[in-house]
């Protein structure tokens, strides 16, 4: 009988577990426990960009919500559109790869418009594909799982050996009880903490590259569409950054509005003092108030953490999944490992291996 394990209990985990079973006769999910401290899944909302992607991750992107779709996902789980504003002209062009995946999402997540993006002005870009819910995503998944047989455990990978035909597990419980499982094939999506798992696999291990949500409570009425800016300006030097993702919003629910900026605003986490700390916390707030022009009445802080290596990595028959910024590519990355695809090289791995500062996983090329 074949066995194939998935650890992770977020997009990437659970996407492969239905995909495996398909193919082996028995599937467990292993989806750890919520308290990780790098983690990068924290948070409800993420928005689905496609504009400024490379073509190859645009394949990956199609890949990967075409199988979700094929599976049943089905759920309200797209909210509102991205609007793009640049520091520069541009001439946005809708090629037949985006409107064939505003196609799909028409069909999982049908709302009572058909999705459009379309050019506002001369630097202002609507962008349909929206801002998904990934908790949501999470919770159809594991009733697809469930339905198709996989055996979802709440368990922690501690060890993982393999050899070229067999791979050997051990999990724990939060009893610290220990499970020991061996598998014919594993995929691993569990972001930087695969970091912390003793192993034989040859894999490059990720650079966990700070970021940090802000949670404004907002009581003014406001668009639901989330911001994208490219190209930012610092409040104290001026300086613009034409050709970096500068501040990153939407909505986490009705009332609270969710923030992320370019980290260029501070050193790296090991130099980081209060005062460069305080200064990136006030670029947000500023932009909230003058920018967007809203009042704020409260706002929390939260760390996340990308996971940036490889996007795909083989070692025997295990697979490792970290996607960075990408979660709307982590299915299409998992379908393409499970089927010995091609998966394009992730040229943020280089950029941050010589400079740790930032964070702009969105360079516009
Ligand atoms: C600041 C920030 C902004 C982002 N913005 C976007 C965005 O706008 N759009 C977008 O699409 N993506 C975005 N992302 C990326 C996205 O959140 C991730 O790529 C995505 O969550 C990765 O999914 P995953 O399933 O691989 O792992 P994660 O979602 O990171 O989940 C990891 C899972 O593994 C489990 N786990 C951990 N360790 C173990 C273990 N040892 N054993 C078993 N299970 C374990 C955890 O419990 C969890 O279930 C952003 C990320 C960050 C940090």
């Amino acid at each position: 009988m074949s066995v194939a394990v998935a650890i992770g209990g977020s997009i990437g985990g659970l996407t492969a577990a239905i995909k495996l079973a398909e193919i082996y006769d028995t599937v467990y999910c292993c989806t750890g426990f919520n308290n990780y401290k790098e983690s990068g899944n924290n948070g409800e909302s993420r928005g689905l960009r496609t504009f400024n992607l490379e073509e190859e991750l645009m394949d990956i992107v199609i890949t990967g919500w075409e199988y979700w779709e094929s599976i049943g996902l089905r759920c309200d789980l797209i909210h509102e559109a991205i609007i793009h504003r640049s520091a520069e002209n541009v001439e946005y062009k809708i090629t037949e790869k985006h409107n064939k995946l505003l196609e799909i999402l028409d069909r999982i997540s049908p709302k009572f418009r058909k999705r459009e993006s379309k050019q506002l002005n001369e630097n202002t870009v609507l962008e349909d594909t929206g801002i998904y819910r990934i908790q949501e995503i999470v919770v159809e998944l594991k009733k697809i799982a469930h339905a198709r047989g996989v055996v979802i455990t709440p368990v922690h990978l501690n060890i993982l050996k393999h050899t070229d035909d067999c791979i050997y597990l051990n999990l724990q419980d939060s009893d610290d009880y220990i499970y020991e499982l061996d598998c014919d094939r594993c995929v691993i999506s569990i972001g930087n903490e695969i970091k912390n798992i003793e192993t034989n696999m040859e894999i490059t291990k990720p650079i966990a590259v700070w970021n940090e949500f802000t949670y404004f409570t907002i009581h003014t009425l406001y668009s639901h569409d989330g911001i994208w800016t490219w190209g930012t300006e610092n409040y104290n030097t001026k300086e613009v950054y034409k050709d970096r993702l500068g501040f990153y919003v939407m909505m986490e629910n009705p009332e609270i509005l969710k923030v992320a900026c370019d980290t260029s605003f501070v050193n790296n986490k090991w130099e980081m003092s209060i005062e460069n700390l305080n200064e990136y916390r006030k670029q947000k707030s500023n932009f909230v108030k003058k920018h967007l022009g809203l009042k704020y009445s409260d706002y929390r802080h939260i760390e996340c953490y990308y996971s940036v290596a490889p996007y795909v990595q083989h070692s025997g028959p295990v697979s490792v999944i970290n996607a960075g910024g990408y979660g709307y590519c982590v299915p299409g990355f998992v379908i393409n490992a499970i089927e010995g695809k091609k998966v394009p090289k992730n040229e943020n791995y280089e950029r941050h291996l010589f400079s740790n500062k930032r964070h702009d996983l969105s360079i516009i090329k």
